[in-house]
């Protein structure tokens, strides 16, 4: 198990080992630069992507009839299981996830490590010190700011993520509230 704080330096080593300053984050090419290749397929019903071993090779399969932005959520929550070292004796499969609560949980996610992935997978996509950055806030700020609509979606385009993720995403660092 991690800590919330253990997730977010893990994911902040993986941007200044793979040298990136700004969004988008190239998940793809930190999973492959990391050893796990992404297979694209149309992969059955709700099944969002899974953590593929084969002979000691492994793959992250993702969805390719999913959205770029739930593709891309996707492949980190992948990166996840394998970053942090979930172990399990078979290949993991994730069915649909929904990510998106407060405190971090998801309504099919109980399971800690599903939990612990999403964390990893926000971390990821909207890192704090780049949303500080383009938000023009100080670090160590945790004062709320002020967002149109507009804004958070041009904010969630850049990003590559949904609205609904950018908009969880700042609840929890405190920028915005939750209503
Ligand atoms: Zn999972």
């Amino acid at each position: 198990m991690s800590t919330r704080r253990e997730i977010e330096e893990t994911v902040s080593g993986l941007l200044r080992k793979h040298q990136i300053y700004g969004a988008p984050v190239p998940v793809d090419r930190v999973a492959t630069e990391e050893g796990l290749p992404i297979i694209e397929h149309a992969l059955q019903g709700e099944v969002s992507g899974a953590l593929i071993s084969s002979n000691g090779v492994s793959a992250i399969a993702v969805n390719s009839a999913h959205h770029l932005n739930r593709r891309r959520f996707t492949i980190a929550h992948e990166l996840a299981h394998s970053k942090l070292g979930h172990k399990g004796d078979q290949d993991h499969i994730d069915w649909k996830f929904t990510v998106l609560r407060r405190d971090g949980k998801s309504s099919e996610a109980s399971d800690v490590q599903e939990i612990e992935a999403n964390i990893f997978a926000a971390n990821l996509l909207m890192p704090r010190e780049f949303l500080f950055k383009d938000l023009k806030l100080q670090a160590g700020s945790n004062g709320e700011v002020e967002l149109s609509d507009v804004q958070l979606s041009s904010l969630a385009r850049k990003y590559q993520v949904s609205e609904t993720a950018m908009n969880f995403r700042l609840i929890n660092l405190g920028l915005i509230s939750p209503i």
